[in-house]
């Protein structure tokens, strides 16, 4: 066999997926048909989720040095401002949103993977694959023609919107399609409004989005109706003619660097995996762009399938754990599409009356502090959890399957187990042969517990993806945990 895990597709879900399995050794190979890695105006924003498991990559620093964070979001309707969000004061290291273009997130991810002694094929296409109980025999076709067969144990599609691993799999989309359709440029805005400020303006079926870039440069992204994009190059007088008709009033659109239209049908697939094929990133789930959350979705996916595959691949867990990632990250990107779809039509809406109702209730609904945060929670991508089937937290108490807040440094590839008060003895018993797995850390500040609330003694177990495995048991359920995880 070649190597246990091939990974299909480079872009960043592709690339995140390989890191996550390099740096737990795991051999993975990664091919991409395309020559090189794309330069194209394609996503923008790392969210703060991403930023946080960056952080156990080493690159957060490297990402946020080069990039715009974005704290302020302004947005209005037909002229008037009908939301001001700040992400100031939210629990994370990194309470913005960072501004760098798709490119340089790839190649941080791919320099990290080089670091790890993994090149990326290239031009190299999956053109096939057979799937056995105990194997994957895949069909590769190089840049010259020659067509290899190889042998692998698993298959993780991260081949994009039109990825061929799905189609190959016959795994159907959800529901009916919901298109979309843009025009993006990156140019240079002569205006009055502060640079480090995200804006969008709507009006009457219109919508104009300015996103800050690296240089002084902004992304701006016009959202069309179904059926009336224009076509052909994006030109200067087009990108003049939105912005004149949804202000800011006397804004010029001047250095356009890139420009391209681009049309999305949102939507998700039926199932993440099948067998010993896995389905990421775009593959999986296509979203709005005016959620901002493509990228960051495909990355989180190979964050919660990476750990598990390298968990499975060293034999250090039976292959069911593989199957809490479907279960796990489906509901995840149901509620995505689902709430990206609201969103975009809260964007179009045309009708007087909706737009009337748009600029008078919103302000008043987004000025409760609970609506505020649930918003600002979503954006961001730190209310994901696993808790209970439905992608998402209410963030009022903690529970299992939340995002752990950063409490304290967590082990960058283990799961950190927080031992509150005394350890328990047998502690190191019923971790057994798998302690290396662990970083054991007794915390002996009760306002630590407090903040989670844990009143007494107790462990709490973080995955390695930063999910919380276990609130506040003892032993019995620490051994229950992992006997229900680590099965073979
Ligand atoms: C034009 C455009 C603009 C976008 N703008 C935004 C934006 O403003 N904001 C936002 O959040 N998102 C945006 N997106 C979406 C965002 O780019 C994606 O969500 C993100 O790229 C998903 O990453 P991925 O790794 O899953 O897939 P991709 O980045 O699509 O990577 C898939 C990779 O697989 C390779 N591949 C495909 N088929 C095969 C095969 N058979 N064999 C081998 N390799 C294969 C491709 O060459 C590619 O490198 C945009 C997308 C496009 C296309």
């Amino acid at each position: 066999m070649s190597a246990p895990v091939l990974v299909v597709g480079a872009g960043p879900t592709g690339l995140a997926m390989a890191v996550e399995l390099a740096r737990r050794g795991v051999a993975v190979r990664v091919v991409d048909a395309a020559e090189a890695p794309t330069s194209e105006t394609r996503a923008l924003g790392v969210q703060p989720r991403t930023l946080e498991l960056f952080e156990r990559l080493g690159l957060a620093g490297a990402a946020v040095a080069d990039g715009v964070p974005v704290t302020e979001f302004r947005l209005f309707s037909e002229g008037v401002q009908f939301l001001d969000m700040s992400l100031r004061g939210l629990d994370t290291p990194h309470p913005y949103l960072l501004m760098l273009p798709q490119p340089r997130v790839e190649r941080l991810l791919a320099a990290r993977l080089a670091e790890l002694g993994v090149r990326v094929q290239r031009p190299v296409e999956l053109t096939g694959f057979t799937q056995r109980p105990d194997e994957v025999e895949v069909e590769l076709r190089h840049g010259d023609g020659a067509v290899e067969r190889a042998r692998v144990s698993w298959l993780v599609g991260c081949d994009g919107a039109h990825s061929a691993v799905r189609r190959r799999l016959g795994v159907p989309f959800l529901g009916r399609p919901f298109e979309e359709n843009f025009a993006v440029a990156d140019a240079r805005m002569d205006w009055s409004l502060p640079h480090d400020v995200f804006h969008s303006f709507l009006n009457r079926g219109r919508f104009v989005a300015y996103f800050p870039m690296p240089g002084g440069l902004h992304r701006i992204t016009i959202a069309y109706r179904p059926g009336s994009a224009p076509t052909g190059e994006v030109t200067l007088d087009e990108l003049q003619a939105a912005v004149d008709r949804c202000a800011p009033a006397g804004a010029r659109v001047g250095d356009i660097r890139e420009a391209g239209r681009f049309r999305i049908h949102q939507r998700k697939v039926a199932r993440h995996s099948v067998g010993r094929v896995f389905l990421a990133g775009d593959a999986a789930h296509v979203h709005s762009v005016v959620g901002g959350q493509g990228m960051n979705t495909g990355i989180q996916d190979a964050f919660n399938l990476g750990w598990k595959l390298a968990a499975v691949a060293n034999g250090r867990a039976g292959a069911g754990l593989l199957d809490s990632y479907a279960s796990e990250r489906s509901p995840v990107a149901h509620r995505l599409v689902r709430g990206t779809r609201r969103a975009t039509r809260l964007t179009l809406l045309r009708a007087p009356v909706a737009t009337a109702a748009r600029r008078h209730l919103a302000p008043r609904i987004t000025a409760r502090p609970f609506v505020r945060r649930t918003l600002s929670r979503a954006l961001t991508q730190l209310d994901v959890s696993y808790r209970d089937g439905t992608g998402g937290s209410d963030g009022r108490r903690l529970a299992v399957g939340d995002r752990f807040p950063e409490i304290g440094p967590q082990h960058p590839d283990r799961f950190t187990l927080l031992v509150f008060g005394a350890e328990p003895p047998g502690l190191r018993a019923v971790l057994g042969d798998r302690t290396d797995l662990f970083d054991i850390r007794p915390v002996t500040v009760p306002r630590a517990g407090a903040r989670i609330g844990i009143a007494g003694d107790g462990l709490v177990l973080v995955r390695p993806d930063g999910y919380l495995a276990l609130l506040g048991g003892g032993l019995d359920d620490l051994a229950a945990y992992l006997t229900k995880t680590f099965a073979r």
